[in-house]
């Protein structure tokens, strides 16, 4: 009997594009960040990093493919 091996899709990682909701500025946050990202300009909190996919604050205005 042979163990079929079962391809778990890895949660994808990507680069978001989001925006402040405080001062509206635009800020690239990579997906699994291990650092927590704050707004360049006002200094709000964007992600905070989680060990896995970040806790996004900001609005996320979409994904940068590859
Ligand atoms: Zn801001």
């Amino acid at each position: 009997m042979k163990k079929e091996n079962i391809m778990v899709p890895k949660p994808r990682s990507a680069f978001l594009s989001v925006q402040c909701e405080k001062c509206g500025e635009k800020a690239i946050v990579f997906s699994h960040t291990t650092t927590n990202i704050n707004c360049k300009s006002c200094g709000e909190l964007l992600a905070e990093r989680s060990g896995g996919l970040a806790n996004i604050y900001g609005k996320v205005l979409g994904a940068l493919d590859e």
